[in-house]
């Protein structure tokens, strides 16, 4: 039988913080900060597997549920001093949901469980005070009527403020307890009109009420909804946290509060967050009164804020990370009641990581694994652009309020979350505006470019969850009036109507009318630091796709060692005389006129190459001869004919016919890549020459270069062979004609099946293969990548065929293309031993795609310069899994036969395990490529693989 109950108190626990699957994210927590010694109120946490298994049996509980809670009941009652229902001095609980990952606000937690008619008036008695006891009461009535047995909030909410209406006061906390017995009353009354029954005065009926409401709160549509859009499909369910009830509530030395241990915005190593007095649970964040800072607690409560100080240093050490904490103070002594590693804004992320590097909390190691891909993206996101005159801003400044996720967004306005995510939907851009945000809205938060809320804090619903999606925010902003039934918003005398525009800056908070440029934002240093520990760690070079010098200069700066794929087709779409003179080229219908048309690209070609090669100073640039089918470059309308038949002087009659000529039913698998050269070795003349000649230029002029002449679609030795030695003998003519030395390789890509089945022969000749995933991919699965887009999301979708984890033309197709790649790899080594491989499609920049490339031994990857930096984390990522996995499985080798004499093994065994590592494996492929002779010196991590 599991264990299905894990007891924490007085500074022990059963479970630990390493449980999160088991515990869940609050249950470890709880019992993790118990055991080192915080003061966290007694509890006990029903498992996640608990809820599956409920879930499993038609929302049944195992039968042994019962008793194993009745025990933990006793426990508790025993560590409190305190009886569950003593008519006297009941002991009061909280039911508190929470499963292995944050779903912020999706799922529900009761307080004060475990009062009743008689147990309130006790209560009162104890703690000499009935307004204290019935306000505990009231909203327990509240919150079981509503999250346990489904009554809607409003009408309870109704009889409250009438309440408050009569006795002509503002606050909860003002109702005296007369007026609160009498709402109690009320409640009752009205729960027993609508349930035909009265409310459980039971607190063991009340306990299974509430467990059997955060079990059910797991399917509830918002839930399911957030799991959805953040991915977390793969939750089986959620913990229930039984826990002493500590009150911030109980009078005005009391309070509630939520804090970070670092700034999550700025990432700054200060303490943060938000706290009110007499207050209770969810108060603060939900935004109904507007908090004080913290700092504010040093004065009012000197004592608890130094503890607070206290338990945020131990808790950073001991977790090696910034947490989120919520704490109540009773009687101005503290209690911890949550704690976990707090979202952060992508600055954020980079910030603390390499901070916690510096102040020596953490590893770089550990810095790295840290950061997700779409971390770096995020970093990216839009801020106003600076340039924007002031005057322009000043007319255009709206109203201000709290700058809770920064960025800026600019887009319609809409004011309710299917608006938001209908707009969104065709591509409009939106500014979600609401009073406050709940667990409803998330799909419309999702789909918006920017909220903005009338009430809440940093700490608010939409704060937290927007701050997860590095999404801009603002909240508070108190000037708002808005009108959901008008569908407008007014500030002052502005009125916003739905689909007027708005631009949020949520770095500043402020609201502007209409819109504003937006541009890319300056990164932080710390990015910088980080991506170059990742640069420290990785043996996988990365290199760029890129066509032009622009984006050769651009990859550099992202830090691309190379170029792994330079198109010589893109630079013929330049300029109407370059458009002109291919066009020429491939209606020739004879030899001569060819190499006529040729020798007018070949200057221009020469140019792109030179222009490139500077770029690149000595980086190596992988050059691929032309690749499309001839007929993609010629035009297909009449009109556009004629103009090219006047162009270059011949009768339109013969361009039309060459048009048709050229004209493939599929080709996809036609006359392209290699095969063109094969028919026309002028056109491999003309770019082989171009390329050697840039070349030599540049090394007379003192620019070191290593171009690699790529030849695109090989599928056989034979064929490549002849290319090779074509290639070779024009090379060799313009090298002896300049009388230089010059280094170049000679290589091919691995995009056709057959080439990675046949690599160990075509490698006879290659200096090096490239893998063409994007093609691989297509001929691999026969999809085209074009089409596939009608069918393939149904391949994805877990709910529906689910047969891919993903999109096999983003993240590449491990088991199958992915086998061809190692059959390509082992085979092209055999032959070679020096070959020098790398990736050159869409998958380069896909971080899951670049770990498998490293783990399959290749030298470099290539992706667009914009991902360079994503290829650099993953890369870098690899490595460090790559010694955790090989740490992880060295104790497991000598399985000890006693626990006790286990430990001990396990330290010996780790240092011999350590180099057998995987990483060590794959060493002599490493070095055997040809990496340090092709390296140019000066290059940061030329040291490794190329
Ligand atoms: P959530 O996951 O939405 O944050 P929690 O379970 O943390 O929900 O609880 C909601 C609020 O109730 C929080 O502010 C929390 O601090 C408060 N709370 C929960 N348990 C207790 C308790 N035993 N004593 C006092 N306050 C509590
Ligand atoms: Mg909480
Ligand atoms: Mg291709």
């Amino acid at each position: 039988m599991p264990k299905r109950v894990y007891f924490f108190g007085a500074g022990k626990a059963e479970g630990n913080g390493s449980q999160k699957e088991l515990l869940g994210g609050k249950g470890a927590g709880l019992a993790e900060m118990t055991m080192i010694g915080l003061p966290v109120p007694a509890g006990f946490t029903l498992t996640i597997a608990t809820c599956a298994e409920y879930y499993a049996s038609g929302k049944r509980y195992p039968k042994e549920l019962d008793k194993e809670i009745r025990q933990n009941i006793s426990k508790l009652e025993k560590a409190t001093g305190k009886r569950l229902g003593d008519p006297k001095n009941p002991l009061l609980v909280s039911v508190r949901s929470g499963a292995a990952r944050s779903m912020p606000g999706m799922m529900e937690t009761i307080l004060n469980l475990g009062l009743n008619d008689v147990s309130v008036e006790g209560m009162a008695k104890t703690f000499g005070d009935a307004r204290f006891a019935y306000d505990s009461y009231r909203r327990f009535i509240q919150m079981f009527s509503t999250t346990a047995m489904g009554l809607s909030k409003e009408p309870m909410e109704e009889m409250l403020h009438k309440m408050k209406h009569d006795l002509h006061i503002k606050e909860d906390s003002q109702i005296p307890a007369d007026s609160l017995k009498v709402l109690c009353n009320q409640f009752k009354a009205f729960y027993l009109e609508k349930k035909g029954e009265p409310f459980p005065q039971d607190p063991i009926v009340q306990l299974w009420g509430a467990i059997s409401a955060v079990f059910n709160c797991w399917e509830a549509d918002k839930a399911v909804k957030y799991r959805q859009v953040e991915k977390l499909n793969f939750l089986t369910g959620t913990g229930v946290n039984v826990q002493q009830m500590v009150f911030g509530n109980k009078n005005d030395r009391s309070g509630t509060g939520v804090c970070f241990t670092r700034d999550p915005n700025t990432g700054e190593n200060i303490f943060y967050g938000d706290w009110l007095i007499n207050a209770q649970g969810e108060d603060v964040v939900a935004g109904i009164r507007t908090p004080m800072k913290l700092i504010e607690m040093d004065s009012k409560y000197p004592g608890a804020y130094k503890q607070l100080c206290a338990v945020r240093k131990t808790l950073e050490k001991h977790y090696k990370d910034m947490q989120d904490l919520e704490f109540t103070v009773e009687d101005e002594k503290l209690y911890m009641l949550q704690c976990r590693s707090g979202k952060r804004s992508p600055q954020a992320i980079f910030v603390m990581a390499a901070d916690m590097v510096k102040e020596k909390l953490i590893t770089k190691e550990e810095a790295i694994k840290r950061i997700a891909s779409d971390d770096i993206d995020r970093l990216f996101y839009p801020v106003i652009d600076p340039k924007t005159p002031k005057k322009d801003l000043e007319a255009k400044k709206l109203t201000t309020g709290i700058n809770a996720v920064p960025g800026a967004a600019t887009g319609e306005v809409v004011f309710n979350a299917e608006d938001a995510e209908a707009l969104a939907a065709k591509g409009v851009p939106v500014i979600l505006v609401r009073k406050e945000t709940s667990p409803e809205d998330v799909g419309g938060m999702h789909a918006a470019q920017g909220i903005l809320t009338q009430t809440g804090g940093k700490t608010s619903h939409a704060a937290v969850v927007a701050r997860g999606w590095g999404k801009c925010c603002i909240v508070g902003c108190e000037a708002l009036n808005i009108s959901y039934e008008k569908q407008e918003v007014t500030i002052g005398s502005t009125v916003i109507k739905k689909g007027d525009f708005l631009t949020l800056d949520g770095s500043e908070g402020v609201v502007y009318i209409g819109k504003l440029d937006l541009i890319k934002p300056e990164l932080p240093n710390a990015y910088y630091t980080v991506l170059k520990y990742c640069d420290e760690i990785r043996t996988l070079a990365v290199r760029t796709n890129a066509d032009t010098p622009y984006d050769a200069q651009k990859a550099i700066e992202m830090g691309a060692q190379g170029i792994g794929l330079c198109r010589t087709e893109h630079m013929f779409f330049d300029s109407e005389e370059r458009i002109l003179a291919i066009r020429e080229m491939i209606v020739a219908d004879t030899v001569e006129v060819r190499k006529a048309a040729l020798a007018k690209l070949l200057p221009i070609q020469r140019a792109d190459f030179y222009g490139i090669f500077k770029a690149m100073n000595g980086y190596p640039v992988t050059i691929r001869l032309i690749d499309p089918p001839l007929h993609e470059f010629v035009p297909h309308d009449e009109d556009a004919q004629r103009n090219l038949a006047k162009a270059i002087g011949i009768p339109f009659e013969k361009v039309k016919h060459r048009v048709e000529q050229l004209h493939e039913s599929n080709p996809m698998l036609g006359h392209r890549g290699c095969r063109l050269c094969i028919t026309y070795p002028e056109i491999l003349e003309m770019q082989v020459r171009a390329i050697i000649e840039a070349a030599v230029q540049c090394k007379k002029e003192g620019i070191k270069v290593l171009p690699e002449i790529m030849h695109p679609l090989v599928f056989d030795a034979k064929e490549f062979d002849l290319l090779e030695s074509q290639t070779r003998a024009v090379a060799k003519e313009v090298i002896d004609a300049a009388g230089i030395k010059l280094e170049y390789l000679v290589g091919t890509m691995i995009e056709v099946p057959r080439a990675a089945l046949l690599a160990d022969e075509i490698a006879r000749k290659a200096q090096f293969f490239s893998f063409g995933t994007n093609d691989l991919t297509q001929m691999t699965m026969a999809l085209s990548r074009d089409d596939a887009g009608r069918f393939l999301p149904d391949y994805v979708d877990s709910k529906k065929a689910g047969i891919f984890k993903n999109d096999p033309f983003q993240s590449l197709d491990q088991a199958g293309v992915g086998k061809l790649m190692k059959i390509g790899i082992a085979g092209g080594r055999a032959t070679n031993p020096k070959l020098k491989i790398g990736i050159c499609g869409e998958h380069g920049g896909e971080a899951a795609s670049v770990k498998f490339c490293h783990k399959i031994g290749l030298n470099y990857v290539s992706c667009s310069p914009f991902r360079v930096p994503i290829a650099r984390l993953a890369a870098a990522q690899a490595v460090v899994e790559e010694k955790d996995a090989a740490k992880a499985a060295a104790p497991k080798k000598k399985a000890a036969p006693k626990k006790a004499v286990a430990k001990v093994v396990a330290k010996k065994a780790a240092a011999p395990a350590k180099k057998a590592a995987p990483a060590k494996k794959a060493a002599p492929a490493k070095k055997a490529a040809p990496a340090k002779k092709a390296a140019p010196k000066a290059k940061p991590a030329a040291k490794k693989r190329k």
